[in-house]
């Protein structure tokens, strides 16, 4: 009795040892086959339609309704050009754009990974400079965003429209990495708690050029007009709160707070020559464009 109880018990553990590879490899096969089908129902949604993406046409009314800063149109260094994502200005002969105007709302931040398909932008008219990845390799700079990558997550589509080259300029990594990307979380918070962001940056003058094509900027700018509860530009009024920094295109600012690099929109207008905010009344662009955003002071 007991030597039978004993036997099953090795023959058991024996079948059990022999069988134990099996088993785990079933296993595998189980957690696998589980996974493949996730992606498979990941890249479904990936592929699907934009949720509430904007026409061209819709987005260049609401990006530019503050304003089109440079009256941007048809001319080379001044060349309007609009996707779901941004408007811009697009300067031919610095190979970069002039500036970038997009709206940042809740809904934009999704899911969506990081896509870094830098790519030429092939709505160029034929013969103009075709900016690539290669010109930035072995330059020093980065390629930063002037759109933010993580502004655009609510889709695959929407965030790889960050990734054309006539979004990115030539920035060291100490701006980069640094006080522009904390401006950029910081953006995203207010955003997250039911801001409208309107937002523009721009780049003006020149540290030399790469490979003779692409303008190395001085400096980097931004405004951010914060719209409280979600409103539109319209319900801009005296109080609201206006953002703007002017940094420099340096390295050795990685660890310096944004708040720093606080300008009045003004100052940017008279770098640039620009008129920001122009779809504003005179009178309320005088009044936000002359002042310091006392919560952005440091
Ligand atoms: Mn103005």
């Amino acid at each position: 009795m007991r030597l039978r109880t004993i036997l099953i018990a090795l023959v058991f553990l024996i079948a059990a040892a022999f069988a134990s590879p099996y088993l785990i490899r079933a296993g595998k096969w189980i957690v696998a086959f589980n996974k493949g089908i996730q992606k498979a129902a990941e890249s479904q949604k990936n592929n699907g339609p934009i949720p509430d993406a904007l026409t061209p046409d819709e987005a260049k009314k609401i990006y530019l309704s503050p304003g089109n800063p440079s009256g941007a149109s048809d001319k080379p260094d001044n060349f309007l050009l609009t996707n779901s994502a941004y408007a811009l200005s697009y300067n031919n002969r610095k190979g970069i754009a002039n500036w970038v105007a997009w709206r940042l709302s809740k809904n934009d931040m999704g899911e969506a990974e990081r896509q870094n398909d830098f790519r030429p932008d092939s709505r160029l008219p034929g013969g103009w400079t075709l900016i690539d990845s290669r010109d930035y390799s072995s330059s020093g700079y980065e390629r930063g965003h002037l759109c933010p990558s993580a502004d655009r997550s609510s889709s695959p589509a929407i965030n790889s429209e960050t990734f054309l080259m006539t979004n990115i300029a030539p920035q060291t990594h100490g701006l980069n990495s640094g006080p522009w990307e904390k401006l950029e979380r910081y953006s995203r918070s207010m955003a997250r708690r039911e801001a409208n962001l309107y937002i523009i940056a721009g780049q003006y003058g020149t540290k030399g050029k790469i490979d003779g094509r692409l303008t190395i900027p001085a400096n980097f700018w931004k405004v951010i007009v914060v719209i409280e509860n979600g409103g539109d530009i319209s319900s801009a009024d005296s109080n609201t709160r206006v953002i703007a920094v002017d940094m420099p295109n340096d390295n050795g600012i990685e660890k310096r707070n944004w708040r720093e690099f606080s300008v009045t929109v003004r100052s940017i207008e008279e770098k640039t020559g620009y008129d920001l905010l122009s779809n504003l009344p005179r009178k309320l662009q005088d009044q936000l464009e002359t002042r310091v955003d006392p919560r952005s002071e440091k």
